[in-house]
This record gives structure tokens, C-alpha cells and sequence, in this order.
């Protein structure tokens, strides 16, 4: 068994993160397996090495042990460059110029959404390229029409998760491969690096589950192995609202200052040792 912890240094570590590590973590020793630690910098313009150092600071703190390097997004950038190229020559890519606001304008009735926000209404599928490879400042998009598979299935949380390409079309629509602000986007990264470090078990909040369906037909595409998924409930405070990385109130710096001890943690999260 092969874990890991993949955090964005965009903030300090929070319990929700803490418990998430933690699992993580246990889990993989639990099974005499391996833990790894990367860090998902893709977001240079948020990202800081400060927050980095903090986040590997309180992970050893709270008795965490990582095995092997830590592999940082950041210095990844022209692999995930080349599997874009690839995506591009094979005709699964477009490029969108459209705004949030030409989104909405676009969507022909109120809807729910997805994990990304409005299901893509297409304005921009169609629109071909000459060009051998992609512009790098574009928002590249994956053509659901050039997926082959009629459904894709994973395990979370020990159930059998069956989705189709209709699901996929309705409750995801053309996801986004390539961004503006960071070259690559975090599900085409998360997939290959989580195949790179050949995790076998990836243990993440509950906020990642809906992505899920994106990573797995993205693994198909890429002919990369899919691993196990375990989301977890999350973290919330007194008030039932969802831990964010502004909320500094419970960053385990704040607790380590206040004389709290790992076990505390542990203890707080509810995965006292
Ligand atoms: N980097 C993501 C985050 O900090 C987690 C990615 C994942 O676990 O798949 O929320």
C-alpha cells in the first residue's frame, strides 16, 4: 500500500488537513506500506516556500513520517507540458476564451453545477487548431466527445462507483486540462503524479469526491493504473462551517503555540493513537 498527503502551500495546516495526514498516514503503516509527501505547488502565484516549510514543520511535529523525497508539482512543469502536447495532437483538447460571465450567459437554465463550478455549455467545442502544439496561456479544455469509453468505474470508500459518459456529460461536462494562471491544471497533475508515485490508496477530504469521476476518466485516457479512493468526512468548526485555509483560528501552528501536543491533535480530530 502506497499513500499519500498532497497538500497546496497556499496557507498553514489546519486540523482538517491534520486529520487527513493523519489517515493518511496510518494507514500506511497500519498495512507496513509506504507514505509519500507532495507538495501540489502548480499555483505559483499563490503558493509560498514559506507555507511549505510550515506544512513539512507540522506534519514532523504531529510524529509523521514520510518515505523517500518530496516531489514538488513546480519542478514538473514540462512533463505535464508533454502529456498536454500529446492530449493536443490526439484532438482531445480546445481552447476557451470564455469568461465565467460568458459561461453563465451561455447556460440555458439554472443548474447546480460541478466539482468545478457550471457544467460547460460547449460555446467553444468545435473550434480547431492548426497549431503543432497548444498556446501555454490558454484555458485548454477536454473534448467529452473524443472520450471512448461508454463508462468508467472506481472503489471510494470500499463501494464499487459505476459513471458513464452520459453521467460524465451531464454532472461534469468538458473539464479543464490547461489554465492560464498555472499552465496545468490540478486534475491532469494529481493523475499523473499519483501514477508517478504509483499510490495504490488515495486518502483526501470529501470536498475531492465529485473530481474523482474526472481523475478516473482522465486515467483511461492516459493508460495510468487507477488507485483506491477514500474520501473523508471533513473537519468543521463549532458553528458546522467547513474549515478553510484563512481559517488561521485552527492552524496547528496556533494550537502548537498554545502548548497543545500532537496527541491533543490526534485527539481533537478523533484518531487519538
Ligand atoms: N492539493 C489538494 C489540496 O490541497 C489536494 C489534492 C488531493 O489530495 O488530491 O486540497
Amino acid at each position: 500500500m502506497i499513500t499519500r498527503f498532497a497538500p497546496s502551500p497556499t496557507g498553514p495546516l489546519h486540523l482538517g488537513h491534520a486529520y487527513s495526514a493523519i489517515l493518511a498516514h496510518d494507514m500506511a503503516r497500519a498495512a507496513g506500506g509506504q507514505f509519500l509527501l507532495r507538495i501540489e505547488d502548480i499555483d505559483q502565484t499563490r503558493a509560498r516556500p514559506a507555507w511549505e516549510a510550515q506544512i513539512a514543520d507540522d506534519l514532523a511535529w504531529l510524529g509523521l513520517t514520510w518515505d523517500g523525497p518530496v516531489l514538488r508539482q513546480s519542478q514538473r512543469m514540462s512533463l505535464y507540458y508533454g502529456v498536454i502536447d500529446d492530449l493536443w495532437r490526439k484532438g482531445h483538447l480546445y481552447i476557451c476564451t470564455c469568461t465565467r460571465r460568458d459561461i453563465h450567459a451561455a447556460l440555458s437554465a439554472p443548474q447546480e453545477g460541478g466539482p468545478d463550478g457550471p457544467i460547460y455549455p460547449g460555446t467553444c467545442k468545435g473550434r480547431r487548431s492548426t497549431a503543432a502544439t497548444p498556446p501555454r496561456d490558454a484555458v485548454l479544455r477536454f473534448d467529452l466527445d473524443t472520450f471512448t469509453d461508454q463508462a468508467i468505474s472506481f472503489q471510494n470508500n470500499g463501494l464499487r462507483v459505476d459513471v458513464t459518459l452520459d453521467d460524465l456529460r451531464r454532472d461534469v461536462g468538458d473539464f479543464v486540462i490547461g489554465r492560464k494562471d498555472s499552465g496545468t491544471s490540478y486534475h491532469l497533475s494529481v493523475v499523473i503524479d499519483d501514477a508517478a508515485q504509483d499510490i495504490t490508496d488515495v486518502v483526501r477530504g470529501a470536498d475531492l469526491a465529485a473530481a474523482t469521476q474526472i481523475h478516473v476518466a482522465l486515467q483511461r485516457v492516459l493508460g495510468l493504473p487507477t488507485p483506491r479512493y477514500h474520501h473523508h468526512d471533513l473537519i468543521r468548526d463549532a458553528a458546522g462551517k467547513r474549515l478553510a485555509k484563512r481559517d488561521d483560528a485552527k492552524s496547528i501552528a496556533k494550537f502548537r503555540a498554545e502548548g497543545i501536543s500532537p496527541a491533543g491533535i490526534r485527539q481533537m480530530v478523533g484518531l487519538a493513537p
